[in-house]
């Protein structure tokens, strides 16, 4: 064996209630337009078994506060909208379900599928090791069962979820435009992408260097931001991971862009508060997706 397949976990996907402990989805159960987001990130509803050795407060230092919230008027719009209600310090659904940081296992040993990203370098594989100054988040290693238990509970559902409104989209328009939405901190961290203490541009953009969606799209988005007055780079240093792309295709008109808004647009990183900025980006927010919605409806008409 070879990873743990997800549907033999998790039954019939078909069965999953629209909302549980584990993911929420917003806005309508079908795409008005051939657009689909999700947030999977924005999760704090903490576990009783995390079993960390430092705070929650410090655990949330992993997630992309408030992103959810940023993008319900997107969803209000007519777009689905799935969101991760679990920490993403506790498992990342951006990550392989094989991308286990053996350092972190029991004896060193993971007896199902591996497929490290190189995550583990920096403790941001599947489960986190460290926070983003290097400390450790256990002072225990984790048991083989308990990953795999956080794989059925958490990894597998969203990842069923998304495919499933991916794939239906695609099928009923033959296109489906994803956007993958997060948010990261103002300045790089001791173990955060990029070099430490290097500012991030207000949003990064990442179609790992044009390969999960159309180029055109992407400068499509940089552009209507760049419009707004946001200052925006591309694939630096974000160049997205694994939801962006397991279920693209773009020669097969799957298109998964991962938009990162610069927290410092919206919170406060200190006290993990929102800001008065928040208002207008999620105003902001709402017109990219207006302007993202017309662009899919002008390909459409190119059919
Ligand atoms: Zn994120």
């Amino acid at each position: 064996m070879v990873g743990v397949p997800p549907e033999r976990l998790n039954g019939d996907r078909r069965a999953f209630p629209m909302s549980s402990k584990i993911l929420v989805q917003h806005g309508p159960a079908a795409a008005a337009v051939p657009l689909v987001l999700d947030s999977p990130h924005s999760g704090r509803d903490f576990p009783a078994d995390f079993d960390a050795a430092v705070s929650e407060f410090e655990l949330r230092e992993g997630e992309d506060c408030f992103v959810d919230e940023l993008y319900l008027p997107a969803a209000e719009l007519g777009v689905p909208l799935l969101a991760a209600l679990f920490p993403r310090t506790y498992l990342d659904p951006n990550r392989h379900q094989g991308d286990i940081d053996l350092e972190l296992m029991e004896g060193g040993h993971w007896p199902h599928e591996h497929v490290p990203s190189g995550k583990s370098r920096i403790g941001k594989a599947l489960v986190w090791r460290t926070l983003d100054d290097g400390r450790p988040i256990y002072s225990r290693r984790l048991a083989v069962a308990e990953v795999v238990a956080r794989i059925e509970r958490c990894h597998a559902p969203y990842h069923a979820r998304l495919r499933r409104l991916l794939d239906d989209t695609h099928r009923r328009f033959g296109v489906v435009y994803h956007l993958n939405c997060h948010s990261m901190p103002a300045v790089g961290g001791k173990q955060g992408e990029g070099a430490e203490g290097r500012p991030r541009a207000e949003f990064v953009l990442g179609d790992r260097d044009g390969t999960t969606c159309d180029p055109a799209f992407t400068e499509f988005v940089r552009a209507t931001l760049a419009a707004m007055g946001y200052e925006v780079a591309v694939n630096d240093p974000y160049k997205g991971v694994e939801l962006v792309r397991a279920y693209s295709d773009p020669r097969r008109r799957r298109h998964s862009l991962q938009l990162e808004i610069n927290k410092k647009l919206y919170m406060d990183e200190a006290s993990r508060t929102r800001h008065a900025g928040f208002d207008s980006l999620q105003a902001n927010l709402s017109r990219l997706v207006e302007a993202i919605n017309d662009y899919i409806v002008q390909e459409l008409g190119r059919d």
